[in-house]
């Protein structure tokens, strides 16, 4: 029999190890429980995060745009970059020391805050029985007063396409390649396959990515994705809808991908094909039936507004749970569920969660979309300053994209803002704060923006709402 614990939480990743971190700090005696080890046996904190997910794409997000950068922009604002070129490997290289530095400052941390960490395989049986079972000895039972489940999410599989990590390759795969590949298909032109189809573009591949849906990003503001579509088809992206993948052959190491489209069925040769139409959550072996843990019909974990599940004591964060699949909602769902453990009463604001795409034009949203709330039958007023009368912008050939505030047409209040554009990852943070705050448009209005800063297309525009935007041509004096 193990140790007793206050707390155990299964999963080191953005979701867990932030609930284990701040269950610690709270005083609770905490152990983090994970089974990603590297190479060598050992234990990875950080999740699908850290290492396969949004710190390695970043690290080729931001290689690959500057290598393109190098190549083609410079050479307007009078800098010659002469025989630019890349050195994958050394990209590769520098992807991987990222992460590196990042999970062993995640092991830093779990240990400077006293939380216990095991290497091993969780699973959770009756009565709240946690057995974590590992290479190096014989399966420990954990006696923990809460348990947390944190155990995330794994890319979705589709018959028609099947992973052989050679030629058809997920997105762990697509992160990992060592040589810029020709001519790469991208099964699902959702998030990921965006961001992944944008590194290996600008590095020189031909891509083409297949979506089933025929509406682009239909999350996003209409207006967004419509000039997200577009920019990407300007760099090259083919992106094709309506485009439903239906099979696959390996022929002398091309995959042949057939499609259904509207005019019926078609084929296109790759050299290597990312299946990237989604993530589910890895609930399968982690929950004896005994555990009386309830999943939809989709396989997430039923939990309350406030994480708890239908087994008092029992919790579930992250990836795993309903909700947007993004690491910043599970670090917030893991630091709620310990603080109410230790009874605290905090509760994630879901209508606030930030949405990015990190592509360029980079994509942002939070809150509601005009589409949303024409469906919903609110009235709304929206102001939309474009990004090509930005001053910072055309300092900085950053003269793509837009910002939009959407306000209620009564109160003002910020139901929803939407950018495209350079650095939209950063500035919708202002947005986050503000609708956290239950600001008006006005308000935004009312606050001093720096100038000259890409940030100010927020300040106008909010001024827009009303009509007031100072950058803008008006018709009407109000
Ligand atoms: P995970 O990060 O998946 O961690 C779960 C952990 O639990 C893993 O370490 C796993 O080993 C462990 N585990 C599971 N089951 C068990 C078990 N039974 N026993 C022991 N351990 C177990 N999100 C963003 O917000 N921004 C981005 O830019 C972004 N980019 C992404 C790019 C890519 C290519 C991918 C694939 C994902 C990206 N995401 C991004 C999504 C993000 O990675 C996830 O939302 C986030 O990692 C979820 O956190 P989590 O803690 O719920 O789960
Ligand atoms: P996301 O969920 O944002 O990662 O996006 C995944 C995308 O993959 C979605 O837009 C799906 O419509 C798309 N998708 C799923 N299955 C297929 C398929 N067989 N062929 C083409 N696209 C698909």
């Amino acid at each position: 029999m193990g140790e007793k614990y206050d707390v155990a939480v299964v999963g080191a990743g953005p979701a867990g190890y932030h609930a284990a971190i701040r269950a610690a700090q709270l005083g609770l005696s905490t152990l983090c429980i994970d089974q990603w080890l590297d190479d060598q046996g050992v234990l990875q904190p950080g999740g699908t995060c850290l290492n396969v997910g949004c710190i390695p794409s970043k690290a080729l997000l931001d290689a690959s745009h500057k290598y393109q950068q190098a190549q083609s922009e410079f050479s307007t604002i009078g800098i010659k970059a002469k025989s630019v070129a890349m050195d994958i490997a050394q990209m590769q290289k520098h992807k991987r020391s990222v992460v590196a530095s990042l999970t062993q400052g995640v092991s830093s941390l779990l240990k400077s805050n006293g939380v216990a960490v095991m290497a091993g395989h969780a699973t959770l049986g009756a009565d709240k029985q946690l057995t974590v079972s590992s290479d190096s000895g014989s399966p420990v039972v954990i006696q923990a007063e809460n348990i947390i489940l944190a155990p995330g999410s794994r890319p979705i599989e589709i018959d028609a396409c099947q992973r052989d990590d050679q030629c058809i390759v997920d997105s762990t795969g697509a992160l990992a390649f060592d040589e810029v590949p020709r001519r790469l298909g991208i099964i699902g032109a959702g998030v990921i396959g965006l961001e992944l189809g944008s590194v290996w573009s600008r590095l020189g591949s031909e891509v083409v990515l297949l979506e089933a849906m025929d509406a682009f990003l239909p999350g996003a503001d209409s207006q967004v994705a419509k000039e997200a579509l577009k920019q990407y088809k300007r760099q090259g992206l083919d992106i094709r809808l309506g485009a439903k993948v239906v099979g696959s052959q390996n022929e002398d190491g091309e995959v042949v991908i057939s499609y259904e489209d509207a005019e019926g069925l078609q084929t296109e040769t790759f050299d290597r094909v990312v299946v990237a139409v989604g993530r589910r959550p890895q609930t399968t072996d982690l929950l004896e039936d005994a555990s009386g843990i309830s999943l939809d019909e989709r396989g997430f974990i039923k939990v309350d507004e406030h994480c708890q599940t239908g087994i008092p004591g029992v919790f579930a964060v992250g990836d795993a749970v309903r909700g947007a699949m993004l690491a910043h909602k599970g670090m917030e769902e893991g630091v709620m569920v310990a603080e109410r453990i230790k009874g605290k009463k905090p509760q994630v604001n879901y209508d606030t969660v930030p949405m990015v795409i990190y592509t360029h034009p980079e994509i942002a949203w939070v809150g509601k979309t005009e589409d949303d709330l024409s469906k919903e039958g609110t009235e709304f007023k929206a102001g939309v300053f474009p990004m090509a009368a930005s001053g910072r912008g055309m300092a900085s050939q950053e003269t793509v994209g837009l910002v939009k505030v959407i306000a209620d047409a009564v109160s003002d209040r910020v139901l929803g803002v939407h950018m495209i554009g350079a650095h939209a990852s950063e500035l919708i943070a202002e947005a986050v704060i503000a609708m956290e705050f239950g600001a008006s448009a006005e308000d935004i209005g009312l606050t001093m923006f720096a100038h000259p800063t890409l940030s100010e297309g927020l300040h106008e525009a909010a001024l827009a709402v009303s009509g007031h935007a100072i950058h803008i041509a008006n018709r009407k004096r109000r």
